[in-house]
Formats: structure tokens, C-alpha cells, sequence
């Protein structure tokens, strides 16, 4: 199974991609999480990449392609992915499509979550990681059960993306309603898209998209 999950910076895009790794044994491809590698190892792709995604710019397409024609191929995608993060414009998604053809796979969901403005800002800025195991963490919507402490794997070593800031979170925005919002009738013109909710809590979010995916498999 593979799909894309579609949505805002903040949307909750990997939180959710994160459960569907779990419950599928699909690996999430989070083209951030790539990038934001490069830019610690220092390579030339994080040396490009490490200003643009400061000033909340989006990537060219040409690294972002191939970066991810060369993630699809590695064996944790053999039972499908997740695409959380891309396409974020509409030349990656026909990048994306001319690889799906050529790989012989389809594309099995596109979904999207949508979430106000309002929240979004609220939801980055309360944003955190744990930096040894990745989890992730909201100061209001999903503290750290004990302060400080992962409860996945114990650490206590916790990450703010540098981008996360106020000033940063409004370029991205405007980047996702100029660059990325075009997906959405590019995915419903091909009968692919379907929204929830992305403003109900975690949980309820997480049984909305288990019902898309349900209901495709039943009818499958
Ligand atoms: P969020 O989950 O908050 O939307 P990401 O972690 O997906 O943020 O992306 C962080 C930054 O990395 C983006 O603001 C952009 O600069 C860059 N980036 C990530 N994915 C892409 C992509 N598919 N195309 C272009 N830039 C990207
Ligand atoms: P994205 O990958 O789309 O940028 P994240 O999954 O990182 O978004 O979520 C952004 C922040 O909001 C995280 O701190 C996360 O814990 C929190 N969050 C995710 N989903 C929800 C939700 N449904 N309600 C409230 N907070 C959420
Ligand atoms: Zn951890």
C-alpha cells in the first residue's frame, strides 16, 4: 500500500504517518527528516538545503526527486510507503507519477488533513522531538508523561526545529497555499483525494484514516 499524506505544516502529517509504520509495516518517508540529515552530516545537498528551509522556502524539485527515486528503492519500501511531506508541488507529483509508472506501483491513497491556520501556528510552536528515538511530542497536546523523559526509550535529550520559530512558520505557510494547495485538485482530478479532519484529536484523526484505508481494502 502506498500513500501520501497531504496537509500544512503542523497538519499532523507525521504523527500520523508514524502510527500507520506501526499498524502496516509501511516505512514513512518524511522528505524533511531526509533533508534535515543532509543538513547535519554536512553534505552538499544539507549545505543547499540548510538556508532555504530556515527561511521556510521550499527545496528545488530536482533534489527533492531524486532523493526520494533513491528512498522508494531501499527494501523497507517493498511493502509500501508512506509519503509524509511530499509531493509539495505539482512537478514533484508528476515526478512522483512517471517513477510510480516506471516501478509498476500505484498509488493507493492520497489524503489530506485539514487543519485552520490558527492551529497550525499553535501546533508548531509547541512542537518537540526526542532526539534519541524521534518521537514526537507537543508541549499542550501531547507532553511527555513524565517531564522530561521520552516514554518511548527513556532519553532525555529533546529537539525545536530550528524553522519551528514564529517568524519562520508564516513563510511556510504561505509556501504550503502557493506551491502545495495545488496538489489537492491535481490528486481530486485523477479521483485520488479524500479530506479528514484534522482538527479532532489525535486519536479520532488516526480512526478516520483507518476507515479510508479500510474500506479501499474490503472493496479491494
Ligand atoms: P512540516 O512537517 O512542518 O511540513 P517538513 O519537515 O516536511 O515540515 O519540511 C521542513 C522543510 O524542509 C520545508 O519547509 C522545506 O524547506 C523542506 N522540504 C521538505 N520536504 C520538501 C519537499 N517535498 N519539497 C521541497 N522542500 C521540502
Ligand atoms: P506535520 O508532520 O504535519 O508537520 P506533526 O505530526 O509534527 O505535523 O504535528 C505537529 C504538532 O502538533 C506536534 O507537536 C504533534 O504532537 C501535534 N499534533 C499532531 N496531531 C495533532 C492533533 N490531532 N491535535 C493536536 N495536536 C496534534
Ligand atoms: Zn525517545
Amino acid at each position: 500500500m502506498n500513500l501520501i499524506l497531504l496537509g500544512p505544516p503542523g497538519a499532523g502529517k507525521g504523527t500520523q504517518a508514524k502510527r500507520l509504520e506501526e499498524q502496516y509495516g509501511i516505512a514513512q518517508i518524511s522528505t524533511g527528516d531526509m533533508l534535515r540529515a543532509e543538513v547535519k552530516s554536512g553534505s552538499a545537498i544539507g549545505t543547499e538545503a540548510r538556508a532555504i528551509m530556515e527561511r521556510g522556502d521550499l527545496v528545488p524539485d530536482s533534489i527533492i526527486t531524486a532523493m526520494l527515486a533513491k528512498r522508494v528503492t531501499q527494501p523497507d519500501c517493498a511493502r509500501g510507503f508512506i509519503l509524509d511531506g511530499f509531493p509539495r508541488t505539482v512537478p514533484q507529483a508528476e515526478a512522483l507519477d512517471s517513477m510510480l509508472t516506471e516501478m509498476g506501483l500505484a498509488l493507493d491513497h492520497v489524503i489530506e488533513l485539514q487543519v485552520d491556520d490558527a492551529a497550525l501556528v499553535e501546533r508548531i510552536a509547541g512542537r518537540f522531538t526526542c532526539g534519541s528515538c524521534g518521537a514526537g511530542y507537543h508541549d499542550t497536546f501531547k507532553p511527555t508523561a513524565k517531564s522530561g523523559v521520552c516514554d518511548n526509550c527513556g532519553a532525555t535529550n529533546f529537539i525545536r526545529r530550528a524553522d519551528d520559530k514564529a517568524e519562520t512558520v508564516a513563510a511556510r505557510l504561505d509556501a504550503y497555499h502557493r506551491q502545495t494547495a495545488p496538489l489537492l485538485p491535481y490528486y481530486a482530478a485523477r479521483g485520488r483525494l479524500q479530506t479528514v479532519d484534522g482538527m479532532a484529536d489525535m486519536d479520532v484523526v488516526a480512526s478516520q484514516i483507518a476507515t479510508i484505508l479500510g474500506k479501499a481494502t474490503a472493496t479491494a
